[in-house]
């Protein structure tokens, strides 16, 4: 089935491309698309953002679609940064700013009250309205302090406990592998093995 990714992230294309390969799914670029101008995230929740994101682009170009969304939610901050997770600290704000402003925040909280999980939810949808919800998370701790150079975002302050290092202390392969997203396409190979919409 040919699939318009709804992102103009040319990394995450080429991510999805590789999690989701032999599923079926033949993704392509939004830069075919002209006519799908700027996709909104104003959602409360990471599937609000991913499915008004494929609705708008399955809408506009009459082809199924593919759009992710995801952040980092920490329990003791009721689930926040949420889908605020890429400017947390302000509009112009830096992956660094975004982690010191999240570890001065957690300043005062305990060793195991600083449970977090980065969530990825990939939504699938035709245009005939048909669609495939699939959600994948890592379970982690916020540490005390940035460790590690690798990844991306909050991957310095991201502690995995079973590893005893934090996501950018791990390596690509380790984290391609157990990531938010690589289980959110995990799940949504299942569903489309299981039958969700194929033609
Ligand atoms: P996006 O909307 O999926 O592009 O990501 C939103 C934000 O969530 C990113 O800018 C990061 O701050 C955070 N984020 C998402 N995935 C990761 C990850 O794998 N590691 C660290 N931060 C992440």
């Amino acid at each position: 089935m040919k699939v318009v990714l709804a992102s103009r992230n040319r990394g995450k294309l080429r991510e999805l491309q590789a999690l989701l390969a032999g599923s079926g799914l033949e993704l392509s670029p939004l830069s075919d698309w002209p006519q799908v101008g700027e996709l909104e995230e104003d959602g409360r929740t990471f599937l609000d953002n991913a499915r008004s994101k494929a609705r708008t682009t399955a809408r506009l170009t009459g082809q199924s679609a593919l759009a992710d969304d995801s952040g980092l939610a920490v329990e003791a901050l009721d689930g926040r940064p949420g889908v605020h997770s890429a400017r947390y600290a302000g509009p112009g704000a830096n992956d660094r700013d975004n982690w010191l402003k999240l570890l001065e925040e957690m300043k005062d909280v305990a060793p195991e009250a600083r449970r977090a999980a980065f969530v990825c939810v990939l939504v699938l949808a035709c245009p005939d309205g048909r669609e495939l919800v699939a959600e994948g998370r890592l379970e982690g701790f916020i540490a005390r302090e940035p460790a590690g150079e690798g990844g991306f975002g909050y991957d310095p302050v991201f502690y995995l406990p079973e590893l005893k290092a934090t996501v950018a202390q791990i390596g690509a392969e380790t984290k391609n592998r157990l990531s938010h997203r690589a289980r959110a396409a995990g799940r949504l190979r299942e569903l489309l093995a299981a039958g969700g919409p194929t033609d």
